[in-house]
């Protein structure tokens, strides 16, 4: 049994096929002014398992060991919330404030309850986990590899002005539900994170003790530890090592990426390999898609 302990109880019954798979809290706008979705969804054959009015009231009507039908072939692993609002114009409306505090609280209750990662979902692809929305599943959005999760072609739900309200609701769920994250102002998940400290541990054993101060106080991979390696690493590397850090400069990656980008460069010269402009270009692509700039 899971019921999230804010919502108002509107069980809807009908919904009984279990959701073994809980990989992702999937956000959407119901292009709907409507109070809430009950009797809609009593009568449909779809559903989502939360309403968030924009007072911030929330309802819920299928508990979450069950699949609500919101998200086509997402619906196996995903829990759908559905937002009122978009009747106007879908794309450039914003949740308000409420509904952003509302929709924290379900994701902060997710991870609580059944460990969905309180980090941003890049796209549908059945591996990826984490706070999620409509959009990523949807043509032409939808990347190679992406589960589809509406057969509507071109559907923005929830819209970009709400997409770009995700990191908000992240970052508040974070908070109530006490995950410690260095605030980098940038998108980076957790495991992105971890990664980046067993790289910066990778890169002291392998350039040498560099001091101890390795993160600054947010976190992030500090200057005296990049303008320590860069000597230390061969020619191509310092390369593509300086652009790195250059775009760092250039806020177009943040410092703490960098680590990911040694570690990657490292990875080669561990290797035996050379570096190539592609793998550089690989690398670059992984690095910005890390920090959200692909969308
Ligand atoms: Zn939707």
């Amino acid at each position: 049994m899971a019921w999230y302990p804010g919502a108002i109880r509107k069980e809807i019954t009908k919904f009984r096929t279990p959701l073994l798979i809980r990989r992702g809290v999937c956000l959407h706008v119901a292009v709907s002014e409507g109070s809430s979705l009950y009797s809609f969804f009593s009568g449909a054959a779809v559903c989502s398992h939360f309403y968030v009015r924009k007072d911030g009231t929330v309802e819920q009507y299928v508990d979450t060991k069950y699949q609500a039908p919101a998200n086509l072939y997402g619906n196996k692993s995903l829990i759908s919330v559905e937002t009122q609002g978009g009747v106007r114009n879908a794309d450039s409306e914003p949740w308000t404030a409420a509904q952003v505090e509302s929709l924290a609280k379900i994701c902060a209750w997710a991870n609580q309850t059944h460990g969905i990662p309180l980090v941003q979902m890049p796209d549908s692809k059945p591996t990826t986990k984490g706070v999620g929305y409509h959009r990523l599943g949807v043509d032409p959005y939808r990347v190679d590899g992406g589960e589809k999760w509406s057969n509507a072609y071109g559907k923005v739900c929830p819209g970009a002005a709400k997409i770009k309200q995700v990191p908000a609701v992240i970052a508040r769920a974070r908070a109530l539900a006490g995950e410690t994250l260095p605030d980098t102002g940038e998108l980076f998940t957790v495991s992105q994170y971890e990664d980046i400290l067993e790289a910066i541990a990778g890169v002291r054993e392998q350039v040498g003790n560099v001091g101890d101060n390795v993160t600054n106080s947010r976190g992030v991979i500090s200057d005296r530890v990049i303008n320590n390696l860069g000597p230390r690493l061969d020619k191509v590397t310092d390369h593509a090592y300086n652009a790195a850090v250059n775009s760092a400069a250039n806020r177009q990656i943040i410092p703490a990426n960098t680590a990911v980008l040694v570690e990657r460069l490292l990875q080669v010269q561990a290797s035996g390999g050379t570096l190539s402009r592609a793998d550089i270009e690989d690398v670059f692509k992984d690095v910005r898609f890390t920090v959200g700039e692909a969308a």
